[in-house]
């Protein structure tokens, strides 16, 4: 077995100690899964600016817009797998590690890696279906493709004709109350809190690292790039995310 560098091996003495970890997650822990993120160069950002909530709901041309990119995009989250930062998270809950994972992320590859629902909290929703923004009602992406490819067109919703969207949040649009009542809760009850692939420039969801931080919980921020909260960090590892968690994956309980 290779040894750790000395950031590495700090992390992995950091959650050896702790008593209830919580990880929060953000694009940077898929890239390596073939979906790229939004700020890296190369990232989602330098192709297209995201389409706000309000835009969406303005017109029939951007919602068209909009799941013209979301079709585009769709073969590189449908072959997606889980990557090592994703294993080495759904083993460390397996093992009562870690208490709760908070992601940013819409690409569902913490769930396929293992984490069950209870124990996960989708900031930003999910991007594997659709539903009705008025009732509710689920929507499958392929049949929204196929009317799409057919007619041109974003189908409204089967039921009551509302305005259908992927079940993800868009800028301007207002976040899930509970998850983000579920998110602060854990953050005020961890002892240590890692950030995991994100620039936390999002808001609302960048400040929850601070609530762990105003309660007492240690903070270790691992990104390939600073971010502006490195500041309040107890570790920082400016490294690549498989690289550094996959050693995690030793812990035993
Ligand atoms: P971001 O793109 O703003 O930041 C990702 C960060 O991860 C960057 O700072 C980058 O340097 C770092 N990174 C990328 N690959 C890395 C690696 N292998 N090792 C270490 N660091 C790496 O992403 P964000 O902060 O999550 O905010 C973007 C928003 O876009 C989120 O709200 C999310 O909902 C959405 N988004 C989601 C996905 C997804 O579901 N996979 C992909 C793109 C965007």
């Amino acid at each position: 077995m290779r040894d750790l560098d000395p950031s590495a091996a700090q992390l992995l003495h950091m959650v050896r100690a702790a008593r209830r970890v919580v990880a929060f997650t953000g694009a940077g822990i898929s890239t390596e899964c073939g979906i790229p993120d939004f700020r890296s160069p190369g990232g989602l950002w330098s192709q297209n600016r995201p389409i706000a909530f309000s835009a969406y709901l303005a017109s029939p041309q951007m919602r068209a817009e909009a799941w013209r990119r979301k079709f585009a995009m769709e073969p590189a989250f449908r072959n997606a797998r889980p990557g090592r930062g994703h294993r080495a998270i759904a083993h460390l809950v397996a093992i009562g590690k870690v208490a709760c994972v908070i992601t940013q992320n819409i690409d569902n590859l913490h769930q396929m890696s293992g984490v069950p629902t209870d124990r996960l909290v989708e900031l930003h929703g999910n991007g594997s279906y659709a539903h009705c923004l008025a009732c509710g009602l689920r929507h499958e992406i392929d049949e929204i493709r196929l009317i799409f490819e057919a007619t041109g067109a974003v189908p409204d919703c089967r039921a009551c004709g509302g305005i259908v969207k992927t079940a993800t949040i868009s800028f301007g649009q207002p976040m899930p109350e509970a998850a983000m009542l579920r998110a602060r809760a854990e953050a005020e009850v961890c002892d240590l809190f890692l950030v995991i692939g994100s620039s936390l420039v999002v808001y609302p969801a960048a400040a929850i690292p601070l609530i762990a931080r105003r309660h007492g919980a240690r903070l270790v921020i691992l990104n390939r790039e600073p971010t502006d909260l490195d500041a309040h960090a107890d570790l920082v590892v400016n490294a690549d995310i498989g690289d550094t968690l996959e050693p995690l994956t030793r812990l035993d309980g």
